[in-house]
């Protein structure tokens, strides 16, 4: 379970991204966070993982406090949160193989040799996902050899290899075409529901969101201004 309490940001230019925002997300919980561009949607969903360090407030995974750890029980705790983006961020002249390994090595750089020794449980694990996202055969290609629906599928397998309990997806289908943005959103709620992950997904379209999630929170203006059911929003955001 992720607690949010009082969470709040405030740039150094001054911008203030979040206002105090507390949100509580049950174990296997799919959620939503929309609002318009500026809201603080990302800024929230960065918060969580400390790739944004909050200004105040706090984050509690599963009773652990986030915003108070050391660097190295960070990067132990980021292991149970997968992170997608909105790029995908992937190394584009490594294949699909090592992009997917190189989430086990968390966010920091790595070498090539280094995935090569690999254990072949991980291995193993990372072929079994890429099959299940559908990405089997494309073990060996380069990652920029691939289409932009092909690349998010590897951001998902590359989070979903360190086993996480709770996704942060941030706006997952920003770069992609409305039927892969669909195959996209879909493929994820599918994932969620079979290993039980919690997710928090930051995403701009209503109707996508409503699809994949349970719960819709909306933000605008660093706060909370909607909370509740996906398929009982109607004209209130
Ligand atoms: P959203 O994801 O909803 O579009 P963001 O979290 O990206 O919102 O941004 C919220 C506010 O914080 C905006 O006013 C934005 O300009 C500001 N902001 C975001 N990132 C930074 C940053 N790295 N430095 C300064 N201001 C930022
Ligand atoms: P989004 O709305 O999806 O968050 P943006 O285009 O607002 O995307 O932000 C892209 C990147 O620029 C993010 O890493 C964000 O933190 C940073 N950023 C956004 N606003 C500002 C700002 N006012 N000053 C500095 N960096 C910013």
């Amino acid at each position: 379970m992720l607690v949010i309490d009082g969470l709040a940001k405030q740039y150094p230019t001054g911008d203030r991204a979040l206002k105090g925002v507390s949100l509580t997300v049950p174990k296997g919980q799919i959620m939503a966070l929309i609002g318009p561009s500026g809201a603080g949607k990302s800024t929230l969903i960065r918060c969580v993982n400390r790739l944004v360090e909050p200004t105040s407030g706090r984050v509690t995974i599963d009773g652990q406090e986030i915003t108070r750890l050391s660097r190295r029980g960070l990067r132990q705790a980021r292991r149970r949160m997968g992170m997608i983006f909105q790029e995908f961020a992937l190394v584009e002249r490594l294949t699909v193989m090592e992009n997917v390994l190189s989430g086990r090595l968390g966010y920091v750089g790595f070498w090539r040799s280094w995935l090569r020794r690999f254990p072949a449980a991980d291995v193993a694990a990372a072929f079994t996902l890429l099959e299940r996202v559908g990405l089997a055969g494309f073990e060996d290609k380069r990652a920029d050899a691939l289409s932009g629906g092909q690349r998010q599928r590897v951001g998902i397998a590359r989070a979903l290899l360190q086993n996480p309990t709770l996704l942060l997806v941030d706006e997952p289908t920003a770069s992609l075409d409305p039927k892969t943005s669909r195959q996209i959103m879909r493929l994820l709620r599918e994932l969620c529901r079979e290993r039980g992950l919690a997710a928090i997904i930051n995403i701009h379209d209503v109707a996508l969101a409503q699809m994949f999630a349970e719960r819709i929170v909306g933000l605008k203006s660093g706060e909370i201004v909607y909370d509740g059911p996906a398929d009982g929003l109607s004209a209130e955001v």
